[in-house]
């Protein structure tokens, strides 16, 4: 008898979990020509997606995101592949699922913003976007994708598209997570479209999105992403993700460049952990050397947290 693997969503009030780390610019370590479809390795080039997450699964994360973030037919129509939809997502799923070499973990299952604007502010239709949306969705959960998150988003209107086509393509779980800029004047942060943390969590909840989340963004470190999830956790009781990217990116021979350490950056997972994050996982320029230094910390504060249930002192 096989035990059932807990939905995401349940599992975390057990413990909090790791998410895994950066794939774009993984992708590009790999080879992948700026501005060319990462996606569609996942067809051509399945053993190289494949390395990057199975690296990611050995490092300790419990979380591996599908590498489908621009997996919706409008992305992949930019590209030239909008007849690949169904099989980029799948096999997206598939290799995520093979990386973690059959323990227990969770595919998340990656949509990105449809990376245009709706109308009347651009040329898209709010149904070709749901469309769009609807069909990324049904494929990933079609292929057994554990959750759906629905990533750097910046607006709600886009986002309940998002969360509406994954409810109704039956997905366990999901995840929307915002993209927050620190404004100018370093006093708060909120995203593109003017959303700050409260207003983004409450209408998740209300939507009935399962878990609220926040990644990438500008200027938004470990510490302000911390303040991102004390704003959500008073807000909702919804469970709460975090994937701060590694620094700011900075341009060093043409090339876009990250460089918050490992060492730096997992001087905020202690801080995260105890503001109540429920995953944490790292964005832009993070690297499996940042998920293994987040796993040793995270393991080493839950051997003597009282949140493990026994409120023994690890020894
Ligand atoms: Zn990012």
């Amino acid at each position: 008898m096989h035990p059932v693997k807990p939905r995401l969503q349940d599992k975390v009030k057990e413990r909090p979990l790791l998410g895994d780390g950066a794939m774009g610019t993984e992708l590009m370590l790999a080879g992948l020509e700026q501005g060319s479809c990462g996606e569609a390795w996942n067809l051509t080039h399945p053993d190289r997606v494949l390395a990057i997450q199975r690296r990611y699964a050995e490092a300790g994360s419990d979380c591996i995101i599908t590498n489908t973030f621009g997996g919706s037919r409008i992305m992949l129509n930019r590209h030239g592949h909008p007849e690949k939809v169904v099989e980029i997502n799948r096999a997206g799923v598939e290799i995520a699922r093979a990386a973690f070499g059959g323990r227990d973990g969770w595919v998340l299952g990656d949509v990105g913003p449809f990376g245009g604007l709706m109308e009347p502010y651009g040329d898209f239709t709010e149904d070709e976007v749901r469309r769009a949306f609807t069909e990324q969705a049904q494929s990933l959960v079609e292929a057994g994708a554990d959750a759906i998150i629905i990533e750097t988003q910046t607006s709600l209107e886009e986002l309940l598209l998002a969360i509406v086509a994954s409810k109704e393509a039956g997905a366990p779980c999901v995840i929307g997570s915002m993209a927050y800029d620190v404004t100018l004047d370093g006093s708060t942060f909120r995203t593109m479209m003017g959303i700050d943390p409260e207003r983004a969590a409450a209408f998740m909840a209300e939507h009935g999105a399962d878990i609220v989340a926040l990644n990438c963004g500008t200027g938004m470190d470990m510490e302000r992403a911390r303040q991102a999830v004390e704003r959500y956790k008073r807000t909702t009781g919804l469970p709460v993700m975090a994937q701060p990217n590694a620094g700011q990116p900075k341009l060093v021979d043409m090339k876009v460049v990250y460089d918050e350490t490992p060492e730096q950056m997992v001087r905020g997972v202690v801080p995260l952990l105890e503001s109540g994050v429920d995953i944490i996982g790292a964005c832009c320029g993070s690297t499996p050397d940042h998920s293994r230094a987040f796993r040793r910390v995270i393991d080493r504060h839950l051997a003597r947290g009282p949140r493990v249930g026994s409120g023994a002192r690890g020894a």
